[in-house]
């Protein structure tokens, strides 16, 4: 009786909260490497490079670009886009 009391307590944690933090947390961390800016890894990319439409950088670092070029695919950057993630 109480090994079995045990099994059922062991299947109930599984699905308690501090569990389902821990995994959106883990989501959310993952995000964030994702979109990490590839210039300087430290913040988030937020800004969008026009015509060729990368995301690869933080609104800093693109303006901290000695020359407008697209730090991927070094094509010339005509516009840039601020994103406002929600
Ligand atoms: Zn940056
Ligand atoms: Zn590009």
């Amino acid at each position: 009786m109480k090994v079995k009391e045990d099994k059922i307590q062991q299947r109930h944690n599984k699905h308690t909260s501090p569990d389902r933090r821990a995994q959106a947390r883990r989501e959310q961390e993952r995000r964030e490497i994702l979109a990490i800016c590839v210039i300087c890894f430290n913040q988030p990319h937020n800004c969008v490079l026009l015509d060729c439409g990368h995301v690869c950088c933080c609104h800093t670092c693109y303006e901290a670009l000695p020359r407008k070029y697209c730090p991927i695919c070094r094509q010339r950057i005509e516009r840039v886009l601020r994103l406002y993630h929600v």
